[in-house]
């Protein structure tokens, strides 16, 4: 059985060794992220034109995910790389302290309106949460505090502000400027980091757009605005990460279990993918297998309906990315042998305005209550197998397109994959006959396999679907 929940697999030091992106292919990863946090643009050109060396010669096409690195606070430096802060110091942080003037009384920031933003009381994390200061008094400019929790504190910590409410803007400087990289690279996805609302969104499609650029709009929630305005930022969004690394720290781990299931079920409900994402494989970063807790997390995800689940730090450089990759998919695969992870009671009771929407539905109806082994869509815009792919469903989706942009939007779309196909010209007879055959020299199906195909009348246009058909593979392949 094909796994059906799509791995995202975040590139780095880790995957540049010699053989391990081939490894990585050969463990199974669906999309790779190219973290612009890190590195610089060059890295991630190279990177994208491995990935692509990789899928033509692989035959298994791999999609590219650009995350911008939106405006994440963080400390500067200090004189000796780090302090040891004990509970209960006065500690400051100071937009105008020299970049690595930093010691165990003061630090400096990047972001200038922070001392402007909190207020006495306002609790600051730092590290991921490991640091808490408690803001005592602000002027503006320098913002003096008490340790709550104390603990090492290193060069360039993020800072997040419990509670959320940081006014910055979800694209930086930087960010516009990468995404001229990313319009060159020609992603398949771009991440905004840190959105706060629809227009965060709609902004970064515009300028992707300004560089020739359609790639699918991931949004990251993780900031506590985000899931206030979670409908608008779904709608706005062709993919939804819950980024439970900022979220946590800005919600409380206590709360993301909670919020990770409403993201998924309401990304579904509106008809967009949804990837889960941060500290899924953490412990393999230095072990070569993960802990049981990790395992139970992969598998609720599985559960919860997650599009991809995503490895971070595990594969960009971590000591064990090949072992990570591996060790997902196969909990993955064993989880969805689940019959409730197939089942599906998903908008029974919706009516459709779209006859191809009605005809994709009718075909998981069909699928899931009668013995068939796959689905066969022709699909322009990736649509049909987007909304087929919200039915929880055991039977593969074969997205069949001749459009370069729709067969790498599905790569991360759950239970479906994509296959190169142009049938223009063809009759309807020689296109049913066509797929079949593409899909039994791939090993997809075999003699006496029942498959649905649905398609329209004309090709080449978007929402023409019209047709569903059911064809068991005889001798000759004639349906
Ligand atoms: P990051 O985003 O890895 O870019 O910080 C994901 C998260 O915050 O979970
Ligand atoms: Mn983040």
């Amino acid at each position: 059985m094909l796994r059906r929940t799509k791995i995202l697999a975040t590139l780095g030091p880790a995957s540049d060794k010699p053989g391990v992106l081939e490894a990585l292919f050969e463990a199974g990863i669906d999309v790779v992220r190219m973290n612009f946090s890190h590195g610089i643009a060059q890295d991630h050109i190279d990177r994208a034109a491995a990935v692509r060396a990789l899928s033509k010669k692989t035959g298994r096409l791999v999609g590219i995910l650009c995350d911008l690195q939106g405006p994440k606070i963080r400390i500067a430096k200090f004189k000796d790389t780090k302090v040891w802060l004990d509970e209960g110091q006065a500690f400051a942080l100071d937009i105008n302290l020299a970049a690595e003037a930093g010691n165990t009384e003061e630090v400096g920031i990047t972001y200038e309106p922070l001392a402007q933003e909190v207020q006495t009381g306002s609790r600051l994390l730092l590290d991921d949460g490991r640091i808490v200061l408690d803001v005592v008094s602000t002027n503006g400019k320098r913002i003096e505090c008490t340790v709550h929790v104390g603990g090492y504190l290193s060069n360039n910590k993020g800072i997040n502000l419990q509670g959320g409410g940081l006014s910055a803007a979800a694209l930086t400087e930087k960010d516009k400027e990468d995404i001229k990289t990313i319009g060159v690279i020609g992603a398949d996805f771009v991440a905004v980091s840190f959105p706060r609302c629809a227009e965060d969104l709609h902004e970064a499609r515009r300028l992707l757009e300004a560089e020739d650029c359609y790639a699918g709009i991931v949004s990251k929630v993780e900031r506590a605005e985000a899931i206030e305005a979670m409908d608008e930022i779904i709608l706005a969004s062709d993919v939804v990460m819950v980024a439970r690394g900022d979220l946590g720290v800005e919600i409380g781990d206590a709360n993301l279990p909670a919020v990770q299931k409403k993201l998924i079920s309401r990304s579904r409900d509106l008809n967009r993918a949804v990837i889960t994402a941060t500290q899924m494989m953490e412990s393999m970063i230095e072990n070569p297998i993960p802990t049981r807790a990790e395992v139970f997390d992969i598998a609720n995800a599985v559960h919860d309906g997650t599009d991809a689940v995503m490895l971070s730090a595990e594969t960009a450089s971590g000591n064990y990315p090949v072992q990570a990759v591996k060790a997902m998919a196969n909990i993955c695969q064993e989880t969805e042998k689940q019959r409730s992870v197939r089942e599906s009671k998903h908008r029974l009771d919706h009516q459709f305005s779209r006859i191809d929407e009605a005809i994709s539905m009718s075909a998981m109806y069909l699928a899931n209550h009668s013995n068939v082994n796959g689905i066969a869509t022709l699909t322009e815009s990736g649509s049909t197998a987007l909304w087929m792919s919200r039915i929880s469903s055991g039977i593969p989706i074969y997205a069949f397109s001749s459009h370069k942009k729709t067969l790498g939007r599905v790569t991360i779309y759950r239970g479906v994959f994509p296959v190169y196909f142009t049938h223009e010209s063809m009759d309807h007879v020689n296109v049913n006959n066509e797929i079949l055959a593409k899909l039994k020299k791939r090993g997809l199906a075999k003699k006496g396999d029942t498959f649905i195909i649905t398609k329209g009348d004309l090709t080449g246009e978007e929402g023409g679907t019209n047709a569903l058909k059911v064809v068991v593979l005889g001798e000759g392949l004639t349906p």
